[in-house]
């Protein structure tokens, strides 16, 4: 049985100090058993890093005009899809939720406001968005049992690295536009800010090796939960140069995915098109 003293210790077997940015990616079941539950391990976080610091959690709410049964995004009370932890973090007193309607962002600590301030006139995860921010002033990717999959700030790496398919949406039919709710109360269909539109993660753990070799992920045992620590910036500049090498480096090869199948024929397009150049150029 897993208690706050023993997530705290095992967070500093990692390296998180006071006045660590923590971007958290979790999994409650990968603890195994916790006294308290998510509850214990939001806390264990806060204390581990105190209000100096940040720990910072996705709270997407995907609020697609065009998906079934979607509501107007509402950062009060549009639920969360990420997971138990990030489901009771956003709520949690002192924590704020920016307005994105389809990458809101969680943060608690003395800099949270600063780190979400217009992040729904920003691009999801692109230039100058939360986890930007986060990877600007510091911080490191602290992921608890899950994998580079669930690694948000990989999509940042596509957007500073120009990834040519970064218009192209996971689901086509749910449209571009999101729908939230304005000051008077109605609904409406706005255009989501910024080309990009974050998709598919799953190829994403193909990052893995190339944090390893550089030694910039560190592991560590928390309770049964397999715990590691990368900071962010490096991690984002190993992507950017992995994607520069290999714009499909990202893309899954699952072929029922809508979005890697066409991001790849995308990219297949534009080398034919290069070579096609090259030889009539003389
Ligand atoms: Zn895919």
């Amino acid at each position: 049985m897993l208690m706050k003293g023993g997530i705290i210790e095992g967070l500093r077997r990692l390296g998180v100090e006071p006045g660590a940015i923590l971007v958290v990616h979790s999994s409650l079941r990968s603890f195994g058993y916790v006294l308290g539950g998510a509850a214990t391990v939001i806390r264990a976080l806060q204390e581990a890093v105190t209000e100096d610091g940040l720990v910072i959690m996705p709270a997407h709410a995907y609020c697609l005009a065009g998906r079934p049964g979607v509501a107007p995004f509402d950062p009060a009370v549009s639920p969360s899809e990420t997971g138990r932890i990030a489901a009771l973090f956003w709520k949690s007193p002192g924590v704020l939720r920016s307005r994105h309607p389809t990458h809101s962002t969680a943060a608690w600590g003395r800099r949270a406001a600063e780190l979400l301030a217009d992040h729904e006139n920003r691009p999801p995860v692109g230039r100058d968005s939360p986890l930007h921010r986060a990877a600007l002033w510091g911080g490191a990717i602290l992921q608890l049992g899950v994998r580079h999959s669930s690694n948000t700030t990989l999509h940042l790496a596509e957007a500073l690295a120009e990834a040519p398919y970064l218009h192209i949406p996971q689901h086509e039919a749910w449209g571009h536009r999101v729908l939230v709710r304005l000051a008077d109360g109605s609904a409406a269909a706005v255009d989501l800010v910024g080309r990009e539109r974050p998709a598919c993660s799953a190829a994403f753990v193909a990052i893995a090796p190339l944090l390893e070799r550089q030694c910039l992920t560190r592991h560590a045992r928390i309770g049964q939960c397999d715990a590691s620590l990368t900071p962010a910036w490096p991690m984002v500049e190993t992507a950017v140069e992995a994607l520069r090498r290999d714009p499909t480096f990202f893309l899954c090869t699952n072929e029922i995915c809508e979005h890697c199948t066409r991001a790849r024929q995308l990219i297949a397009a534009g080398a034919a098109r290069v070579a096609k150049e090259k030889n009539v150029t003389p």
